[in-house]
């Protein structure tokens, strides 16, 4: 027997509670019995986007919710700006390009967070750009960005629009839409709100609205209007994903019960405790700046293939943790510490890092000395 062990920056573990609420007999989404979970959905939304406005559910895979964030706010010919530090950085230029809109694309080096003064610059030069496009969180690089910063440069631009990527970010650290002035929050389910894949949530500000009245992309089943328009009335434009939405109705009572400082502080302490747990076993992170809260990428130490690493903890110990992508493949791996996370799922993952190195013949620190630097942090309330 091997027990399993889900470590990796999505999908992440769903709690049993969940699970059983998904478990029961699938209702009927235009019947009285599927209203209170719209009701229920919205206002908890609101609540964890921190907006008043609408928050509209897909049902796709984050890269939908991605996509109909350039589709719904940009016209053919438009320019926006990309910020690119990693795989899903790369995603905009791609989604962009398929739709004809041109990307200034702000190439960041993987590991590193995006300069605010390169931005601010292409903005003050270039007034025709409509959209600042970016990641909260790289999850290919566990990278952060400076949303709160960047944010202060387009909220007084009144046709130009910040569009966050928050997949790995939301439910992780402190993204006040409205306060921020964030205009598109965009997550998706299998992250850090603890269900299983299938959904993409989308924050729309009230200058994005605007600027969505007329945009000129085609776009039809990804039609953010159409979803709002229905979404008021307490119903959905096509049929939702019914179980996702009664498993999403769960799992956001949960997080309401935590609290949103608490569940801020609990991702921050053990992202922390990760890195100076892996710190404390001789490991270099690979972050640069501003490390993410919600995964950790690790450089494997000299002489050991990180995709060795991954496929040894899997195999030897049941603890699925992911590789590196592209030029990072080989060189690091990646451990996440999102959503339906705890103190034993950093311990696990670091005891585990530790002992496939030390098979691997990693001639570091001591077993256990990563351990314990982690126990020591995870021991403080
Ligand atoms: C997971 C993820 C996505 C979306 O990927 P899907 O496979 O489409 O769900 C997008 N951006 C980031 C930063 C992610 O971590």
């Amino acid at each position: 027997m091997k027990k399993q062990y889900l470590l990796a920056p999505g999908p992440t573990p769903v709690p049993p509670d969940v699970l059983l609420a998904m478990a029961k007999p699938i209702i009927h989404h235009r019947s009285p019995d599927f209203i209170p979970v719209i009701q229920q959905v919205r206002a908890d939304l609101k609540w964890l986007f921190q907006t008043t406005q609408e928050v509209l559910t897909i049902a796709g895979s984050g890269t939908a919710g991605m996509e109909a964030s350039i589709s719904n706010f940009m016209s053919p010919g438009d320019k926006i700006i990309a910020v690119n530090g990693g795989k899903f950085g790369e995603r905009w230029l791609k989604i962009a390009q398929a739709f004809g809109v041109v990307p200034v694309e702000v190439k960041v080096e993987w590991g590193h967070s995006v300069d605010v003064a390169v931005v601010a610059d292409l903005l003050a030069k270039d007034p025709s750009i409509r959209g600042v496009y970016v990641q909260a969180s790289e999850t290919s690089t566990g990278v952060a960005h400076n949303i709160e910063k960047l944010a202060a440069l387009t909220r007084s631009r009144e046709n130009t629009i910040l569009v966050v990527d928050a997949i790995t970010a939301l439910g992780v650290v402190n993204l006040p839409m409205d306060a921020w002035g964030i205009d598109v929050l965009i997550t998706g389910s299998q992250k850090a709100l603890m269900i299983p894949p299938g959904l993409a949530f989308v924050g729309v500000s009230e200058k994005a609205w605007k600027l969505q009245a007329s945009a000129k992309c085609p776009r039809f089943y990804l039609d953010l209007k159409r979803e709002k328009d229905n979404l008021v009335k307490d119903t959905n434009a096509w049929t939702p994903a019914v179980t996702l939405w009664i498993g999403l109705a769960e799992s956001l009572k949960m997080m309401k019960v935590e609290g949103l400082e608490k569940i801020f502080s609990r991702h921050a302490r053990l992202a922390q405790a990760t890195r100076e747990g892996l710190r404390g076993y001789g490991l270099e992170i690979f972050a640069k700046d501003i490390p993410s809260d919600a995964v950790t990428a690790v450089l494997s130490p000299a002489g050991i293939d990180g995709q060795a690493v991954y496929k040894n903890l899997r195999e030897q110990y049941g603890i699925t943790a992911a590789g590196g992508q592209d030029q990072l493949k080989g060189k690091v791996f990646r451990l996440s510490h999102m959503g339906y996370a705890d103190v034993f799922d950093v311990i696990t993952a670091i005891s585990g890092v530790e002992m496939v190195l030390a098979r691997l013949g990693y001639k570091g620190k001591a077993l256990g000395s990563g351990v314990a630097k982690a126990q020591g942090i995870l021991i403080q309330e």
